[in-house]
């Protein structure tokens, strides 16, 4: 019996097609985030049909589809050895670097609590330079985020954070690499810390867990994985260096007791016993399976030489970079991220706003991720950057790429970063007439100032969203932007540097609610 379709496929896939064409460009290396592109269509091949075999499956119960539990035993049992787990380190296949580092403080938050029948919140030691990630997992678990400032060049000090170890702590986090700079933290000392002081030690490993260990002989890599006995558990992302789609990533855990309180069973409700070693329940296996079939293909032989490709890239891109007047490399970094800021050895006029600087590359074709500064407890303060990560496809491009930073830099050169104090100032303070739902706006958010001062602001959180609109349309910020290449991004960084966090960070909310509304 034919079946009476609404819409015909062709159609369908065509409007798809059309939607498709307007994102950021996914291969061919001109955007340097987000994305991690081989330059090997074989591989996308590989990649696309291993997807398609497991699309039906459901992941949720690896009994039933037998499938799930080989592919997880394979990968967990590659990035096992990669990182010299022994047979006491198990592991699970999460669907990303963030469900990875949530169950890593979900694990540490249940084990204090079973040493603390007391009670209490527990802590978890945080390096600023550690990925926000753990500070959404401490919202949602229930724990204080101790923050450890870090250097003015982005360097962590092992000796700050084990200052910071006591008996409430239940976890501590160390980078390797770390997300903004790419920066390595002193995992070493930091992981002996730890263990001196019974606290488990989490390394965040999401970019560098696959990209270290086959990075070229003749750098100093520091040891930051199982082979450091401080090291409790490590998150690595296959969806990164591990070139699979997007959803998968692994969560490796020293010890199986440990491991288990990652773990949710309940046998006491009227369905099927339910038992999730993850937080989803029926989820895809697909980029599992995509993820297994690339470290088929690649080998340990594949992974060297793409990362190879990788290096030469970087140190391309950092040989670009110090040879642009005005600019500078932020830090030390290491592995296949950097970060650029402005050279403040240089005069002002002479200086190039990191942040004009990417707007200025996107109409060139390329794009890179822009970073707020950030000013510390300590006073210590972060200059606003420019992110940028390597990927293997990067290393061709750089023919293309380089004078394009080059190019751009010579067109931003010496303008001043937009001032975002004097947006908010402007705004708030009232020399401008508003009305509605913005004058409700400005009055709940009239007792703030610029940062620091404002940081604690609780007001912000319960901003109506008619009032965060009203402030976001306010800064121009408001437009549901369609095209291909989004307007000038300074003004939007510059603000969420400058306003109180709770203000900027109701505003990100407002505007990313607003981009999914019907
Ligand atoms: C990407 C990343 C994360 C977050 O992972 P998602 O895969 O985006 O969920 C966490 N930490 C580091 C260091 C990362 O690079």
């Amino acid at each position: 019996m034919a079946f009476d379709f609404a819409r015909h496929p062709d159609d369908i896939l065509g409007q798809l097609a059309q939607w498709r064409a307007a994102d950021a460009p996914t291969h061919g290396g001109r955007i340097l985030a987000y994305v991690f592109d081989t330059g090997l269509p074989e591989l996308d091949d590989l990649v696309a049909r291993a997807t398609q075999a497991m699309l039906p499956v459901n992941g949720l119960d690896p009994a039933a589809f037998t499938s799930v539990a080989h592919l997880e035993r394979a990968v967990v049992g590659f990035v096992r050895d990669l990182l010299h787990g022994d047979a006491d380190t198990v592991g699970a296949a999460t669907t990303g670097g963030t469900e990875s580092n949530l169950l890593a403080v979900k694990t540490a938050r249940d084990l204090w609590r079973d040493a603390h029948p007391g009670g209490g919140q527990p802590r978890l030691v945080l390096p600023v330079t550690g990925h926000g990630t753990f500070r959404k997992a401490a919202q949602y678990f229930g724990l204080t985020v101790d923050l450890v400032p870090v250097n003015a060049d982005g360097s962590v000090d092992a000796a700050e954070v084990a200052a910071r170890l006591g008996d409430d702590v239940a976890l501590v986090v160390a980078s390797a690499e770390s997300y903004p700079f790419g920066i390595m933290d002193p995992v070493a000392d930091i992981a002996a810390a730890a263990a001196e002081a019974g606290i488990p030690c989490h390394v965040d490993a999401c970019m560098g867990g696959l990209t270290l260990p086959f990075w070229p002989a003749g750098s100093d890599i520091p040891t930051f994985d199982f082979r450091l006995p401080g090291v409790t558990s490590v998150a690595v992302d296959l969806h990164k260096f591990g070139f699979a789609p997007k959803g998968i990533s692994v969560l490796l855990q020293r010890g199986r007791d440990r491991q288990r309180r990652q773990f949710f069973a309940c046998g006491g409700w009227a369905g099927y016993p339910l038992v999730n070693a993850t937080m989803l329940g029926s989820k895809s296996a697909m980029a599992l399976a995509a993820g297994w079939a690339v470290i088929q293909a690649l080998g340990r032989a594949g992974f060297v030489t793409l990362t190879a490709r990788v290096a030469r890239a970087v140190a391309g891109l950092r040989a670009a970079i110090e040879g642009i007047e005005g600019l500078a490399v932020f830090g030390a970094p290491l592995g296949p991220m950097l970060a650029a800021t402005a050279d403040l050895g240089v005069a002002p006029d002479r200086r190039v706003d990191p942040h004009h600087w990417a707007d200025a590359l996107r109409p060139l074709g390329w794009t890179i991720q822009m970073q707020p500064g950030l000013t510390q407890a300590n006073g210590v303060h972060l200059p606003s950057t420019a992110h940028l990560t390597a990927t293997p496809v990067t290393e061709g491009r750089l023919p293309e790429l380089v004078p394009a930073l080059v190019q751009a830099a010579d067109t931003v050169r010496g303008r001043p970063p937009v001032d975002g104090a004097a947006l908010w100032k402007s705004l708030v303070s009232g020399d401008a007439t508003v009305s509605g739902s913005l004058a409700v706006a400005r009055a709940a958010l009239r007792s703030h100032g610029p940062r620091p001062h404002g940081a604690d602001s609780r007001d912000a959180s319960t901003l109506d969203s008619e009032s965060a609109w009203a402030l976001l349309a306010a800064f121009g910020l408001a437009a549901r932007d369609d095209a291909a290449i989004p307007g000038q991004q300074a003004p939007m960084l510059a603000l969420i540097e400058a306003v109180p966090e709770a203000v900027a960070e109701r505003l990100l909310i407002e505007k990313l609610a607003r981009l999914a509304e019907p």
